[in-house]
């Protein structure tokens, strides 16, 4: 078993600046831009620069330093997007889908953030 990274999957070709994509944040090991298709008036995906495929694949091989970048990062896009709790926003979701269950369609980590209304149910069923 173990992970296997296809680097010609869609975000692997932004992050080599192949493609175009509408960023809102970038730090030294992570990316942030808005989702191609939002499902909510906050959609935005953030992504680790490195190879990962899911976030069990980011626990298990990221160094501390990506990690804590990842994690930092996802809190930033928050407070600029004014939907943290901290300065009084109105919330939002993260989600990460991985694998077969999960729906997981591009095999780069990613979460998604959503945020701008209210969200519904975590889950359809
Ligand atoms: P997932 O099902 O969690 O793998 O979600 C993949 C997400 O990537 C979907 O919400 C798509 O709308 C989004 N997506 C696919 N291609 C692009 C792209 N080129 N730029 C931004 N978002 C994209």
């Amino acid at each position: 078993m173990g992970y296997a990274y296809d680097d010609q999957n869609i975000f692997a070709r932004i992050l080599r600046g192949e493609i175009p994509n509408d960023t809102v944040l970038e730090t030294e090991a992570s990316l942030a831009f808005r989702d191609i298709a939002p499902q909510a008036p906050v959609h935005i995906l953030v992504i680790p620069k490195g190879a990962y495929v899911s976030y069990d694949h980011f626990a298990a091989d990221a160094s501390d330093a990506e990690i804590a970048d990842y994690t930092r990062a996802i809190g930033l896009v928050c407070r600029q997007e004014e939907i943290d709790l901290g300065t009084g926003g109105d919330g939002y979701r993260v989600i990460s889908n991985a694998g077969a269950y999960g729906l997981q369609e591009v095999p780069h980590l990613h979460v998604h953030i959503l945020g701008g209304r209210t969200l519904g149910p975590m889950l359809a069923r």
